[in-house]
């Protein structure tokens, strides 16, 4: 990464790691996790893409133009809104060399860069979320959480007309396997809601917000 330090979220990680409740890693651990965040500072190099779709619902239908499918809880999060976000991120290819090499070679050090690695990717994608759901409020809309393929029943398969419509491959560098995964590894894609009702959704999702009682919550 050449711009400022990354903003670690130190919780995010250690969960991640297997950690409860944010308990203190042994020494050890505490060591590589240094080692690791330092390592992908470097290696990384985050990309990021979204566009906006129009969407409708036909019964069950959810059609977001460039792809349409049906899943009980994607439908949920979108109750209410007139348009998605296609969204998609990476970290780029030079991670999955560094996870790849301490894979060969030190495997305690590869699980930890497996934590920190999809700490800093989910992250990443928090930070740029936030930074769209400012610009859209500015304009009276209000962004849903994000949503993936594979999530509840929204099926992996979405991803083959998500990639085409984004272009992943000519803008940041993402192509898809036959069997769906991604490659680099650390990249993702996901619907954002967009809707004129108002929220107050975490860029983090439900998982961690506080309305229990939510009816959009996944
Ligand atoms: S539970 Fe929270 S994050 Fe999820 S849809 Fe409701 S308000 Fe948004």
């Amino acid at each position: 990464m050449t711009e400022e330090t990354f903003h670690w979220n130190d919780r995010e990680l250690l969960r991640y790691l297997g950690c409860k409740n944010g308990a203190a890693p042994d020494q050890n651990t505490a060591d590589l996790i240094i080692q690791c965040k330092q390592e992908l500072e470097r290696a990384a190099s985050p990309r990021v893409i979204w566009r906006e779709y129009p969407l409708s619902f036909q019964g069950h239908v959810i059609d977001m133009t460039c792809l349409q499918t049906e899943s009980k809880s994607l439908e949920r999060n979108l109750k209410d809104c007139e348009r998605v976000l296609l969204f998609a991120a990476t970290l780029g290819s030079q991670v999955d060399v560094l996870l790849h090499r301490y894979n060969m070679i030190q495997m305690s050090k590869a699980v930890v860069m497996q934590a920190a690695s999809v700490a800093m990717l989910e992250t990443f994608c928090d930070e740029q979320n936030q930074k769209l759901k400012e610009e859209y409020e500015e304009k009276g809309w209000y962004l849903r959480p994000r949503f993936s393929p594979g999530y509840g029943d929204f099926p992996l398969e979405c991803q083959r007309y998500i990639a085409p419509a984004l272009e992943l491959g000519k803008r940041i560098g993402v192509t898809l396997t036959d069997s769906l995964l991604m490659a680099p590894s650390k990249s993702v894609t996901a619907v954002i809601g967009v809707s004129r009702l108002p929220r107050n959704c975490t860029v983090q999702g439900c998982e961690v917000c506080a309305k229990r009682d939510c009816a959009y919550r996944r």
